[in-house]
């Protein structure tokens, strides 16, 4: 006998066997989740740690197009890439460990030539005015300065 397969995510029995872990209500409100973050990226140049989490239960496929789409409508926008697209790609980019040369993109610029250019008494993550020798933003914590190794 073929045990029941459950959703992943609120633990309903799957009904129908579609390829998809979730349930339809689930897959519907991750489907939202998706466009929401897309939208986030895109218009706010912005991409969350819980974001984050959220994008790594999708297959990767999705995570490729996702990161091809934003990177398209980003370097679009008049004077190219801005910094601060080009630390929210770099998140993206490094929390799932994609290649922009397998994608058949152009290599995004290192996040820490982008915080060179950036002053030195602002977080480059939440813009909010830092001391200079902070090692993580007070205010969102981001990592200042590379060297830094947190306790984790
Ligand atoms: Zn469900
Ligand atoms: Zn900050």
């Amino acid at each position: 006998m073929a045990e029941e397969e459950k959703c992943e995510d609120c633990g309903k029995i799957l009904k129908d066997k579609s390829h998809s872990p979730y349930c339809p209500q689930c897959d519907e409100k991750l489907d939202k989740q998706f466009d929401t973050i897309e939208d986030n990226i895109t218009i706010f140049k912005e991409l969350l740690d819980s974001e984050i989490e959220v994008l790594r239960r999708f297959e990767e496929e999705d995570i490729e197009d996702l990161f091809k789409r934003v990177y398209k409508k980003l370097a679009k926008e008049e004077g190219g890439l801005k910094q601060e697209s080009i630390l929210a790609l770099n998140k993206l980019k490094k929390s799932f460990k994609l290649d922009e040369a397998k994608l058949g993109l152009d290599k995004l610029p290192e996040t820490k030539d982008v915080k060179r250019s950036r002053p030195k008494d602002q977080c480059p993550q939440c813009s909010k005015k830092i001391k200079e020798d902070f090692n993580l933003c007070p205010y969102c914590g981001y990592k200042l300065n590379d060297d830094f190794i947190s306790g984790a």
